[in-house]
Order: C-alpha cells, then structure tokens, then sequence
C-alpha cells in the first residue's frame, strides 16, 4: 500500500471547523487505499502568539526555553485533529516529533534535521492508524526539544516522506499554490502549475513564505517530488514541484518581497586582506546568515562594509559587527532596518540577456532607487527602501509577468 504525507498549515487549522474539515480530508484520502502521515503546525498565529508572550517574559528570549514554549503549539494541533480523525471512525495516533524519530543539532530555534528513525511511525501504519505528527519540532542530541526554524513543518513533512519513501507529499496551505508572486499582495499573479525545486528555492529564500526554503532544499537533496495545494478547493490540483529540464521560454517566472530584511554597515575599517574573513567568520560561527554583502571602493586604505541579515538575527549580528568592528578600529557601526528585497527569479534568465537592465528600468519608472544589488544564475535582488516595497513588487511583476502574456 502506498503510503501519502498529507502537511496542513496554521492557516488550514485556525478554528475548530477548519480542523474537522481537515480531519475529512484525511479520512477520504485513507479510505481511497493509501497509509496517510500527516504533519501539523501550530493553529492559526499561535506560535506568534508564543513568541510575544515569552517576549513580555524576558525580551532577550532564551532559545531552548523558547523551543520548548513554541513545540507546544503543534501539539494542541495534533491532539486537536486525532480527536476530529476519531468521530470519523478512523484510529489516529498523536505524535510529538520526538516520538517521530526526528534528530537535530543543538542549534536552537533553527535546528537541522539529523536523521529520523521512523520506525514508530511504520509500526503504527502497519497497524492501520492514521499517523498525526507535530511539525516544526525535533530534539537535541542533548535531549532537548528544538525547533526548525520559522515555516518549518513543511521541513518536518518533507523528510519524513523521504525516510518512509512516501509515494508523494502533499502541502495543504490557504493558497491555490504557487503563484508568480504572492497572491495576497498582487491581484494579477497566476497559479504556476509545474516549477522547478531551483525556482521554488530560490522564490522561498527571498520571501515567498508559501515553503520554507530549507525544506525545499531538503526536497531536491533527497529528490521528494512534492505538490503544493489548496486545503478548501478539493478540485485546486496546485503546483507541482520536481526537478525540471531548463526549457526555453519566459525569462522571469516569478517576483518575490522579503520584507523580514536588515542592513548592518560598519564605517572605515582596513582595506587588507583578512578583514572580512574576521567579521563574516564571527558571524558564521553564531550561525547567522549573511545574505548580501557590499564592500564600497576604498578610499585611503579604508572601506565601509554593509551587508543584510534577516530582522531576527539583527540584534545578534549587531552586537557582534560592534565587537568586531571595534576591535578592527571601525569607525561606526549602523543598522537600517527601514528597507525590503525585491527579487526576480527564472531558470530562463540564464538565455536571456538583458533582464536586469530591463529591472533596474521597471524600478526606476516609478522612482524607485537601488540600495543593494545581487545576482546568481536565476535569480536578481535588490534592497530597497521599505515604503517602496509595494510598488516595486508591482510594477517588476507588470514588466516581467503581466506583459509576458
Ligand atoms: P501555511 O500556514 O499553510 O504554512 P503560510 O502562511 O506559511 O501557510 O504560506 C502561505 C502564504 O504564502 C500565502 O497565504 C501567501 O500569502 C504567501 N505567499 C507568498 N508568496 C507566495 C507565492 N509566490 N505563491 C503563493 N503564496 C505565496
Ligand atoms: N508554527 C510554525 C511557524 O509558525 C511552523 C510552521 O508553521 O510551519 O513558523
Ligand atoms: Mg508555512
């Protein structure tokens, strides 16, 4: 028998209906021949919810208690739905991840998967259950509860469905599926039937939170071909992602928005070799991700280095870039948070030239202006002031995908 993994977001669970309609959905999948696992996050916003509270608590927010306060979240979901499974008549076994076999690293808050030991879970498929684990959670080699990083119960049901080598897995979310750019923010954007897991990591990794990206790129690793689809829309067929010959056509196949963005920049420091290695390896040992970095032209024998992080690891790189910088003789240190990246993304980008020209103009018709520029084979971003975020979005979505009919 074939075995499915079945992922419902917070979105997909906020209230009691939504979770017995789920809980349906379950039941018809299982009574159409197939063993379902299925991964939960937490209700609705509640692991915001944890978070601000904790916040109030102690502001500098403790990682292995916070890891502990947020895995709660998705155990009210788990209980919550094996209690929906059991009025259908159907067995459903509740398990914390954990009890799911999932390892990590000690790095709290953002955890990487290890292995899985799924053996429990096969033994309680063999015994006809409908297995209902808790996203977003494993534990430490030290025994203690972390989580995946935030979005990161779509991590939790794609390995799993690596390790049982499920038939496919299944994302349910509150969206037809993938779309050229959140469907939220530009009304315009279409559903994407097939992309690729490079596009659709690169479209996670600049903003579009509809997968989380280290779950995407655990998906190409291990190649999980997977389905992203609508949980309310039984006939939505989604998008389906898998690897992908590079074919001709469109250039840019999709626009994204990261607004969770931070510049930091450290003011005249030495131009010499070793400098940069000292202030990216302080970070990189903190487990900070660097996304952009920009070096200025030396003036004197002096450079400033700005680079971007994400906004919750901002007050750690801070007050890690002061300790460097002042121990380099930097002249200032700043952080800006007033600013958002804008990115398009298109395995097609590599045929065609010419397409950051034709951003740069789309950005520059409505006065936007360009702090910071990247670039990798299929994909262009650029950091802009916050309060042009919006229509930057737009108006590149209108270039690229509106006038590529
Ligand atoms: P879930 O609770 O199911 O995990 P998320 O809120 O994490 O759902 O992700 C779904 C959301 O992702 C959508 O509601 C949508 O606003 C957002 N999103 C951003 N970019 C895209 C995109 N390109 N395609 C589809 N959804 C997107
Ligand atoms: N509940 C967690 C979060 O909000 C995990 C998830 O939703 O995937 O980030
Ligand atoms: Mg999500």
């Amino acid at each position: 028998m074939d075995i499915i993994v079945q992922k419902y977001g917070g979105s997909s669970l906020s209230d009691t209906e939504k979770i017995k309609f789920v809980a349906r959905r379950i039941v018809e999948t299982k009574k159409k021949g197939y063993k379902v696992v299925v991964v939960v996050s937490a209700m609705g916003k509640t692991t915001d919810n944890l978070i601000n509270l904790a916040k109030k608590i102690n502001p500098s927010l403790p990682e292995r208690e916070l890891d502990l306060l947020l895995s709660t979240g998705e155990m009210v979901s788990v209980a919550l739905l094996c209690m929906a499974i059991e009025t259908l008549g159907e067995e459903a076994e509740g398990f914390p991840g954990y009890f799911a076999g999932i390892k990590t690293d000690n790095f709290h808050t953002k955890a990487r998967i290890q292995r899985i030991n799924p053996g429990k879970i096969m033994q309680e498929l063999d015994k006809d259950k409908i297995v209902v684990v808790a996203g977003f959670q494993g534990i430490s080699s030290e025994n203690a509860i972390t989580t995946l990083g935030r979005g990161g119960s779509d991590l939790t049901a794609i390995a799993i469905a690596a390790a049982i080598k499920a038939k496919l897995c299944e994302i349910y979310t509150d969206v037809e599926g993938v779309f050229t750019a959140d469907p939220n923010r530009v009304k315009e954007a279409r559903l994407i039937k097939e992309i690729s897991y490079d596009e659709l990591l690169e479209m996670a990794s600049t903003g579009a939170k509809v997968m989380q990206s280290r779950a995407v790129e655990f998906a190409k690793k291990y190649k999980v071909p997977f389905v992203v689809k609508p949980t309310f829309n039984k006939k939505g067929e989604g998008t389906m992602v898998k690897e992908m010959e590079v074919k001709e056509g469109a250039d840019v196949s999709s626009v994204s928005i990261d607004e969770n963005q931070a510049k930091i920049t450290i003011f005249r420091i030495p131009d010499k070799p070793g400098v940069a290695a000292e202030i990216f390896t302080a970070l990189g040992k903190e487990n900070i991700n660097v996304d952009m970095i920009i070096q200025n032209v030396s003036k004197q024998h002096y450079a400033d280095v700005s680079f971007t992080v994400n906004i919750n690891e901002l007050d750690k790189a801070f007050e890690l870039s002061k300790k460097v910088g002042e121990k380099l003789g930097a002249e200032n240190i700043e952080k800006d948070t007033d600013i958002c990246k804008i990115s398009i993304i298109g395995v097609g980008m590599m045929n065609h030239p010419g397409v950051a020209g034709r951003m740069f103009s789309a950005l520059a018709k409505v006065g936007v202006n360009i702090e910071m520029i990247s670039t990798s084979e299929i994909k262009i971003s650029c950091i802009v002031k916050k309060e042009d975020g919006e229509k930057a979005l737009k108006q590149v979505h209108k270039e690229f995908i509106e006038n590529n009919i």
